[in-house]
């Protein structure tokens, strides 16, 4: 223990390298062992009856592999208390599910990634609780939507899925501060490298790790990390639930953390190369890239990221629907596929006359590209490539 709080002392990288890692549990290798077991062993019956000089009573209570990723993770996202899930989508519905109580209200911003709008309008809805969408700009402006005295849940997403607008984080923090309300983040595209939302004042901080924690297409796990006055909800319901994450998946989220943040610096890199070069070529309308000087939540994300930005972002083609199902059915490097955050590049034709309400879409096709660790002089080829196929014009360079 002692030695864990002085490696959150250490600077980033060092820490990304050294958390979670103890000779004892590892009997001096590197890495900390996979953990398969339900059963654990006590030494006595009075030691069942009163387990409290056990480290571990159960599989699904805690192992040295789930604690190795638990308190990793913990220390990046500097939270009170973390719980690992099956899927990033258990890790959005779980604090949901954690705070809910009959007759709140959900405040869901449009651009949410689409299955917790669709947890929202089905379970959630057949358990009493009301979800209004708000215009991810909405801003200070959410102030109206908020019930007073902890009746409602504020969501957000930053950027949001598929169409990347950055919401103004600290209006909306202030707004529901005021109201009393429950926060929460989905903060898969920044990860905690980027923001940290417990300390900046969120009761809970979502992740799908299947994107940038694993980081390799292998895997499917989900953190949520709590604050202070949040972390008893959250790992209650964790463990009323039964939810735990798989032992493989551990390994390998655990595993990706330790080259987390030279990945995630090459996919920002790449990603922003590729955004300034769409924005010279003829066959895009507009980038969207809140990392971008030119895009609306510039200033957001400089304030906010440190001026920094991840992997994932999207282009409006100039040209219609067909041309855009033509011009990624030619793309060779691009996979067709959802899902983002690995190693390998992949781009979406996004859908989205189905999944808002509040802030219809009005613009051309929206094309989302994740952006791998390829050479991005190949990607951009490939892009050509898929634009002349489809007909659109291109410029070279
Ligand atoms: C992918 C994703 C999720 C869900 O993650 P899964 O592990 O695929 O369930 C949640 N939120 C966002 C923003 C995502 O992009």
């Amino acid at each position: 223990m002692s030695k864990k709080t002085e490696v959150a002392n250490r600077q980033l990288d060092t820490q990304l390298v050294h958390l979670g890692r103890n000779r004892e549990d590892s009997a001096g290798f590197v890495n900390v062992p996979v953990n398969r077991g339900s059963t654990v062993l006590f030494p006595d019956v009075q030691s069942m009856e009163d387990p409290s000089s056990m480290r571990y009573t159960y599989g699904l209570q805690g192992s040295p592999l789930i604690e190795a990723l638990q308190s990793t993770i913990n220390t990046l996202e500097e939270a009170a208390g973390t719980v690992l899930v099956p899927s990033g989508l258990m890790a959005v519905t779980l604090p949901l599910l954690a705070v809910a109580q009959p007759g709140m209200r959900a405040l869901i911003p449009d651009n949410v990634y689409w299955p917790t709008r669709r947890f929202c309008d089905g379970l959630f809805a057949r358990l009493g609780i009301e979800t209004v969408y708000y215009d991810p700009l909405i801003g200070a402006g959410i102030e109206a939507l908020l019930l007073p005295d902890r009746k409602s849940i504020l969501f957000t997403e930053a950027p949001g899925s598929n169409t990347f607008e950055m919401p103004d984080l600290p209006a909306l923090l202030a707004a529901a501060k005021a109201a009393d309300a429950w926060t929460m983040i989905d903060n898969t595209w920044a990860t905690p490298l980027l923001y940290k939302p417990v300390p900046a004042g969120f009761d809970f901080s979502i992740q799908a790790g299947t994107k940038y924690f694993a980081g390799h297409s292998d895997a499917l796990i989900g953190s949520v990390s709590a604050s202070e006055r949040a972390w008893k909800a959250l790992s209650s319901t964790h463990q009323q639930l039964g939810l735990q994450a798989g032992t493989e998946e551990m390994f390998l989220a655990l595993r990706g953390m330790r080259t987390l943040s030279v990945r995630l610096a090459r996919h920002e890199a790449s990603a922003l190369d590729m955004a300034h070069w769409l924005c010279t070529q003829p066959f895009v309308k507009r980038v969207l890239h809140p990392g971008l000087p030119d895009d609306p939540g510039y200033a957001l994300t400089q304030s906010l990221f440190g001026g920094r930005s991840s992997g994932l972002f999207a282009f409006v083609l100039d040209g219609n629907r067909e041309q855009a199902r033509e011009m990624l059915n030619t793309l060779e490097l691009f996979g067709l596929g959802y899902s983002w955050g690995g190693y390998e590049s992949l781009a979406v034709l996004a859908q989205l006359d189905h999944c808002r309400t509040v802030s219809r879409w009005s613009d051309g096709p929206v094309v989302r590209l994740s952006i791998g660790l390829e050479d991005t002089a190949d990607l951009k080829a490939d892009l050509l490539k898929g634009a002349a196929q489809a007909g659109l014009p291109t410029a070279d360079g």
